[in-house]
């Protein structure tokens, strides 16, 4: 029996689903449920505006971004909430460039998530200023650092893959070049332990709705280093961002510490929902979590290839070199992951060949990973994935 298993019971998880997608889209916490309700009928209904002070409305990007910053090494008052992963990784990139004026060079990698390349590529455009988006392979990214760096800017666990990159060593390369870093924790927040004070990570972003179960939609985070914070100027200057939001100045002024990152009005049902998501990481022990995703990870990649020899592991094989999640290719992963969608286990498919399962202690049990390893190995060896109705491609993957 795992420590986390009375855990489960926190969660919604449909009879006959086993969910091995929480890497992409968590599953509904009760409380969230219970959450959103009293929010839309003990706040907004009966208090209308006056929620913004009376159910402190206007706290949660802050009180989000502490809590988060908890499961994250980040401490109090360097992190906060608001907006889509994307619109954070602009703002990053945005800020931490014109603080190395002299470069011109912000340096990614292929296994990065494309939105990320997008937006840094867009916003390079628009300053017009004849800075380069280089993209390397993942293992060429520490040789690829040099003085003519502004900012690398990596996602730390490789979205298809899994792959972990050495958060600590990177950062400390890019250092010691004099780059800043921008650290993605899409897929590592509420997965792994991360500690960015350690690594003195310059800025980090993520987004709550895969591990952290914030619901679909859910709002993105920012961190900045806190002693870098007070330098760095706001690119996306909204209003809530402003020193005296309401003073209605028509002159902007940043706010005092990372208050500055944030943009306009907090979707605040989706920002409740997100606080009730959270309570489920209340005294979890990340690095004992860790341990657990592990023996899950483990256990899957043990049984799948005991059991079926067509497909190849993706992940890297050292469980310390990947993240909560295991990635097997077969040439016709998409039929094969519909067949097993078909029987109720729910992973996902990235393509061109790539079958994904996301393992998330807090709620996955060893049953249900044997169930889908089973599954996988059956569905291959019968070739029960080889029909119409599985190969017809949907526009969510
Ligand atoms: C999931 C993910 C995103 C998604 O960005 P949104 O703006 O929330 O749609 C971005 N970057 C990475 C690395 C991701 O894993």
């Amino acid at each position: 029996m795992s420590t986390f298993s009375t855990r489960r019971d926190l969660f919604v998880l449909p009879d006959g689903i086993t969910y091995l997608d929480g890497n992409s889209l968590g599953p509904l916490p009760k409380a969230a449920a219970e959450r959103a309700r009293a929010t839309i009928s003990d706040e907004w209904g009966p208090m209308l505006i006056t929620g913004w002070t009376r159910a402190h409305w206007m706290d949660l990007p802050g009180r989000l971004g502490d809590r988060i910053g908890r499961l994250i090494g980040a401490p109090a008052g360097s992190t906060i909430v608001g907006d889509t992963l994307s619109i954070k990784v602009y703002q990053a990139v945005a800020s931490a460039l014109e603080m190395r004026p002299g470069r011109k060079t912000v340096l990614s990698d292929s296994g990065n998530f494309p939105t990320d390349l997008y937006m840094a590529k867009g916003l390079l455009d628009s300053l017009g200023k004849g800075h380069d988006l280089k993209v390397v392979e993942p293992e060429a990214v520490s040789d690829a650092i040099d003085d003519s760096v502004a900012v690398v800017m990596l996602t730390q666990v490789d979205y298809r893959t899994g792959r972990l990159h050495d958060m600590k060593a990177i950062t400390a390369k890019a250092h010691a070049c004099g780059a800043l870093v921008i650290w993605d924790l899409a897929h590592s927040a509420g997965a792994l332990p991360v500690d960015l004070t350690a690594c003195n990570a310059d800025f980090a972003v993520g987004c709550t709705y895969k591990y952290l179960n914030g619901g679909p939609g859910a709002p993105a985070f920012i961190h900045v280093r806190p002693d870098l914070i007070d330098q760095v100027r706001p690119a996306l200057s909204g209003w809530l961002g402003h020193a005296a939001p309401f003073a209605f100045d028509l002159d902007y002024r940043p706010g005092e510490g990372i208050s500055r990152m944030r943009v306009g009005t907090p979707p605040v049902i989706q920002m409740a929902v997100l606080d009730a998501a959270l309570d489920a990481f209340e005294g979890v022990d990340m690095d004992a979590l860790r341990a657990r995703s592990i023996e899950l990870s483990e256990r899957f990649i043990a049984e799948v290839e005991a059991g079926c020899k067509d497909v190849t592991l993706a992940s890297p094989r050292d469980p310390h070199r990947r993240g909560s999640q295991v990635s097997f290719r077969f040439p016709e992963g998409y039929a094969a992951m519909q067949a097993l969608i078909a029987r109720g286990i729910i992973g996902d498919f990235r393509a061109p060949d790539i079958m994904r399962f996301g393992f998330c202690p807090l709620y996955n049990t060893s049953e249900e990973v044997s169930f889908a390893a089973t599954a996988l190995i059956d569905i291959i060896a019968t070739g029960e994935w080889d029909r119409p109705e599985f190969r017809t491609r949907k526009a969510v993957t």
